[in-house]
């Protein structure tokens, strides 16, 4: 077994850390975010995932797992230190890496032994070159070390899952070394291993998230055009997924994707590709279908109401998915100020993502709801957006909303209800890429 170290306590280091603990390695998780650490060592998660607290609390109990913010400790004997932080998108698209490189610095400047560095990061093709000799200039003791890529395919709300159970693990480098170090690392995993090169392997994790970003737009793109000709994308959808070329995951028209790693992911090859001399028409188009896709409702809605003013407006769901309490780049964080703007007032409620989105829009300062339940939300509403498919969300009936709305009128960003219980139910209804029930 191994000494692990973790650079960042994230959605993907956390998890990562966690479950290397699991199978047995000693780990250390390091941030920099004290709070964070804080509760870390309390047994609290930072972050909402399905299992992941009680697997947290389970390995630290039995001594395989730690935190700390003192990274010269953590660093300075691990076999291997992972890095987990984040690289957010800048103003040109291109992915901010200085959280990458101040990571990188902290670990020259303190390993005391042979270490090798592995980057679980998601980093435009060629960083990880960079990130080796940046760290070999840095190095302070005379040791060698080497840098991996090991990009995560995790998916928020299924991480732990998704990490124990995960499809394949990519390991890229050109160094025998590291090969083997990875390998016995992911042994326990019983997992099965794709070997590439490290540029290789930094180009695949892009390659596959924005298929799946490109597969979305397709679909949402396929949805207005149904809406036109009079055709429903779910029975479209349905048709097409028992194709074994086209799969039947990633089918489903909705308001666009968000959160941190797809609408980055596709700015950042873009960027890529340009800086390279290439246009990569492909996905410069899923960015734009998407970008038009998160207010399709509002628009929608726009043209149906004659102004948003002193209206009170239910919002069924925050987050960018269910499952996940994370809000980066969610469709709501789209409408909820265009409607805040018009003057709504607005009652929001989603199961876990409230406390997030009160720190951007607190009550005190807007016109702006947190409410315990969905029927709170849709009690003597005018209108109602959904924008998250939580289970809370989904087991709302139709007919609460002829019911408990002061008038029925649904824009449903998910697809959720049928067309006919809508209709039957007596409710207003718009969706994404079906008839809408009048
Ligand atoms: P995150 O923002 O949730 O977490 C990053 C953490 O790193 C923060 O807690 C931050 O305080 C910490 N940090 C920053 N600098 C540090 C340092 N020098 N030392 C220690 N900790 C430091 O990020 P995330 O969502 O986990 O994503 C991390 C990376 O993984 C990104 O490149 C992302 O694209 C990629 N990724 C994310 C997902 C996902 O679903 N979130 C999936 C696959 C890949």
């Amino acid at each position: 077994m191994h000494k692990i170290s973790v650079a960042g306590t994230g959605y993907v280091g956390l998890v990562a850390g966690v479950c290397f603990a699991e199978v047995g390695h000693h780990v250390t998780c390091v941030d920099i975010d004290e709070q964070k650490i804080n509760m870390l060592k309390q047994g609290i998660s930072p972050i909402y995932e399905t299992g992941l607290e009680e697997l947290m609390q389970k390995n630290y109990v039995a001594g395989r797992l730690d935190f700390t913010t003192d990274y010269i400790h953590a660093y300075k004997d691990a076999d291997a230190v992972f890095i987990g932080v984040g690289t957010p998108e800048q103003p040109d698209g291109s992915a901010n890496l200085s959280y990458i490189a101040t990571a990188a610095r902290q670990i020259a400047e303190t390993i005391e032994k042979d270490c090798l560095v592995v980057v679980k990061s998601t980093v435009p093709v060629g960083t990880n070159d960079k990130v080796e000799q940046f760290i070999k200039d840095f190095l302070v003791n005379n040791v060698k070390v080497e840098v991996a890529s090991n990009p995560e395919f995790l998916a928020q709300g299924t991480a732990v899952r998704d990490t124990l159970e995960a499809a394949r693990i990519i390991i890229g480098t050109d160094s025998k070394w590291a090969e083997e170090m990875l390998m016995k690392i992911y042994e326990p995993f019983n997992l099965p291993i794709v070997s590439v090169s490290r540029r290789s392997a930094e180009m695949i994790k892009y390659a596959a998230n924005d298929f799946l970003a490109l597969k979305i737009s397709y679909m949402n793109d396929i949805a207005n055009l149904c809406e036109l000709v009079g055709a429903d994308i779910q029975d479209v959808a349905r048709g097409m997924s028992f194709d074994e070329r086209i799969g039947s995951k990633f089918l489903n028209a909705g308001i666009g994707y968000g959160g941190s790693c797809f609408p980055k992911d596709t700015k950042a090859l873009d960027y890529l590709a340009r800086q390279n001399g290439y246009e990569i028409r492909t996905v410069k188009a899923a960015i734009t279908v998407n970008n038009d896709q998160k207010t399709v409702l509002y628009r929608k809605a726009s043209n149906r109401l004659i102004t948003f003013d002193g209206l009170k407006v239910a919002v069924l769901g925050l987050t960018f998915k269910p499952g996940t309490d994370d809000l980066r780049e969610a469709p709501s964080l789209e409408n909820v100020p265009l409607l805040l703007d018009r003057g709504a007032m607005i009652y929001a409620y989603d199961p876990v993502g409230s406390d997030n989105f009160r720190q951007k829009y607190p009550e005190s300062e807007y016109k702006i709801t947190y409410v315990k339940s969905p029927e709170e939300a849709l009690s003597g509403a005018n209108v109602c957006f959904i924008f998250t498919e939580w289970d809370e969300i989904k087991a709302v009936k139709p007919e609460n909303y002829k019911n408990q709305m002061r008038t029925p009128l649904v824009y449903d960003g998910r697809n959720i209800y049928g067309i006919e219980d809508m209709k039957d139910a007596g409710v207003e209804y718009y969706s994404i890429g079906r008839q809408a029930v009048i």
